[in-house]
C-alpha cells in the first residue's frame, strides 16, 4: 500500500526524515514524494543545508571558547584577556579602554590573537548571513525545531542562547573591526 503525501505533509517531517527518525514506512512515503517533488527536494536541500551552517557556528563557537579560555589561562595574558572581555562587552571606563587599546598596538601576539579572532568572527557572521538567509520562507520554523531537537547540543534556553550569541557575535565583530581600523 501507498500513501500519497502532500507537500505540506512532507514538510512537516523533512527535519525528522533528516534525523533518520521516521518509521521504515513513513520514510519510503517521504522519498517517494522526493522523488517525483522538486518543490520538496528543494526544501530539504535548503534544510540540510541550514543545519550545516548552525552546526558549523556551533563548532567554530566550540573553538573561539576554548581559544579565550586558553588565552584567559596564560598567565602572561590574564589581564589584557579580563580587560578584553569587558572591553567587548562596553564596561570598561574610557582610561582602562585607552589601556586595552595600547595593549593591543604594543603587543603583537594580542594583535595577532585579535585579528585571528576577527577572521574567525567574520566565518561566523557569514554562516550566520547563510543560515539567515536559508531561513526565509517558511524555514524558521524548520530552525525553531532543530533547536527543539538539539537541546542536548545547544542546551535548555537554546533559542534564547542563540538569540545571544547572534547579537555577541555581532558585537565581537563590530567592536573587533573598530580595532582593526583604529589599529
Ligand atoms: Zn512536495
Amino acid at each position: 500500500m501507498t500513501v500519497n503525501l502532500t507537500c505540506t505533509q512532507v514538510s512537516a517531517l523533512l527535519s525528522f526524515y533528516i534525523d533518520d527518525k521516521l518509521s521504515n514506512q513513513l520514510k519510503q512515503f517521504v522519498e517517494a514524494h522526493l522523488e517525483i517533488c522538486p518543490t520538496c527536494n528543494a526544501k530539504l536541500e535548503a534544510l540540510r543545508s541550514m543545519i550545516k551552517s548552525l552546526r558549523e557556528v556551533h563548532e567554530k563557537l566550540s573553538v573561539v571558547k576554548s581559544g579565550a579560555e586558553e588565552y584567559a589561562q596564560s598567565e602572561q595574558n590574564n589581564d589584557f584577556s579580563i580587560n578584553l572581555s569587558a572591553y567587548i562587552d562596553n564596561e570598561l571606563s574610557d582610561e582602562e579602554n585607552l589601556k586595552v587599546k595600547k595593549y593591543i598596538i604594543s603587543n603583537p601576539k594580542a594583535r595577532q590573537d585579535l585579528e585571528k579572532m576577527y577572521k574567525l568572527k567574520k566565518i561566523m557572521q557569514n554562516s550566520f548571513d547563510k543560515a539567515k538567509n536559508n531561513s526565509k520562507g517558511d524555514y524558521s520554523k524548520f530552525i525553531l525545531r532543530r533547536i527543539d531537537m538539539h537541546e542536548e547540543i545547544y542546551g535548555p534556553d537554546s533559542f534564547a542562547k542563540v538569540v545571544a550569541l547572534f547579537i555577541i557575535i555581532l558585537t565581537v565583530f563590530t567592536i573587533t573591526a573598530v580595532i582593526i581600523f583604529w589599529v
